[in-house]
Parts: structure tokens; sequence; C-alpha cells
């Protein structure tokens, strides 16, 4: 049977690989927004879910598919929830991981370890189509504390400066499969994986 297409709102290689091979077994083939001419969406939403909503709507509507969108970031107690849904640009444009780094432990420098708690964020949204009155929403979170100082080589972003007490470890020196494991983005897309499994309601 031909697969049925959704496609992704986002423009990311690593993302549309995993988001295909998670939704294979659902009979879904997922596309790269680009395939259907849609650009990256201004986020003028307040928070990540109405910015995923705002991305997998705008995908759905020029497309015609039910659309995948993910907004994620990282949220700092001891700066009010900062970086945010501004995480990417935390330190302006143009976006830079290791000028948000830089930034991150200068907000920092008078927190002392044990008040410096933090958690990744990851909201998916999948819509069937550009009106969908009900949008799958899951948000999934993975805890840690900011460190003084980068550790370890992996990952991306702020990994280098989360700090796993569980694992006496950075993100950034966990292993690919380790991180997608444990990840804010690995349970979140568990999570959506099983809501449709078992259904939502009468979906
Ligand atoms: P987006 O979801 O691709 O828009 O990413 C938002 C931003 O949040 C990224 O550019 C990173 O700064 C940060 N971020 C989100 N997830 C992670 C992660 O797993 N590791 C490190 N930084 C992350």
């Amino acid at each position: 049977m031909t697969p049925a297409l959704l496609v992704l709102a986002s423009g990311n290689a690593g993302k549309l690989r995993e988001f295909h091979q998670l939704f294979a077994p659902f009979g879904f083939a997922v596309r790269p927004q680009a395939d259907f001419g849609v650009a990256d969406v201004e986020e003028t939403g307040l928070t990540f879910v109405e910015n995923a909503l705002l991305k997998a709507r705008e995908a759905s509507r020029l497309s015609g598919l039910p659309a995948l969108a993910d907004d994620s970031g990282l949220e700092v107690d001891a700066l009010n929830g900062a970086p945010g849904i501004y995480s990417a640009r935390y330190a302006g444009e143009p976006k830079s991981d290791a000028r948000n780094n830089a930034r991150l432990l200068a907000s920092l420098a008078e927190v002392p370890e044990g008040r410096r708690r933090a958690r990744y964020w990851c909201v998916l949204v999948l819509l069937r189509h550009a009106e969908d009155p009900v949008p799958l929403i899951v948000q999934r979170s993975w805890e840690g504390e900011i460190l003084l100082a980068p550790r370890g080589e992996g990952g991306f972003g702020y990994d280098p400066l989360f700090w796993l007490p569980d694992h006496g470890a950075s993100a950034a020196e966990l292993t690919a499969e380790q991180k997608n494991r444990l990840s804010h983005r690995g349970r979140a897309l568990q999570a959506l994986v099983a809501a449709m499994d078992g259904g939502q309601g009468e979906r």
C-alpha cells in the first residue's frame, strides 16, 4: 500500500530522518515542508505550543497534507524561565550556540551550584488538516542543572552546559543513542507515537 504523506514543518535533515522512521509503521511517509514550497514562518507565539501550532498550520495549509511540527528550548529556574522560546536566538542574530552558551554562563555568574536547575522542553503538534480543531499535542521535559563550564563534545546547543546528576555526565557526554532515549525530544516522540497508537478519544 502506498504510504500516506505527512509534512514536517522543519528543514532539519536529522529531524526528518528520525520522524520518517518513527511514522513508517503507521503508514505515513514524512516529507520536508520545502518539498511543498513552505518556508519557515515567523515564530510570534509566546509559548512552545503556540509556535509549534503556527508552524504545523502553515505547513498543512500550503501542502494540503497532515502536518507535524516541533518546538523546543531550555527553561532555567534562576532566570525566570529564560531563554525559553528564545533559546535558539538567546544571544541575538545570527544564531550561534557558542554565543548562546556564553550568554547563559554570564547570566548565571552570580548563581551558585545547587540553584542552577533547568530543563529542556519539547512540544510536538500533529494537525490532521489546517483547520483541525483538535490537534494532537505532547509536551515532555528533561531535568538537569547548568554547569559552571562546558563539558563534552557531543549533542548541540546548550548540551555542554546541561548536567545530568543521575548520569554523572553532561548531555554532550552522552552517546546519540543515550540522548535519544532520555531527552525531551525522544520522550515527546515516544508519547506522540503512544497517543497515535492508543488513539485520543475517537481519533
Ligand atoms: P528548535 O526546536 O529547533 O527551534 O530549537 C530551539 C533551541 O533550543 C535550539 O536552537 C537550542 O538552542 C535549544 N535546544 C533544544 N533542544 C536542545 C537539545 O536537545 N540540546 C541542546 N539545545 C537544545
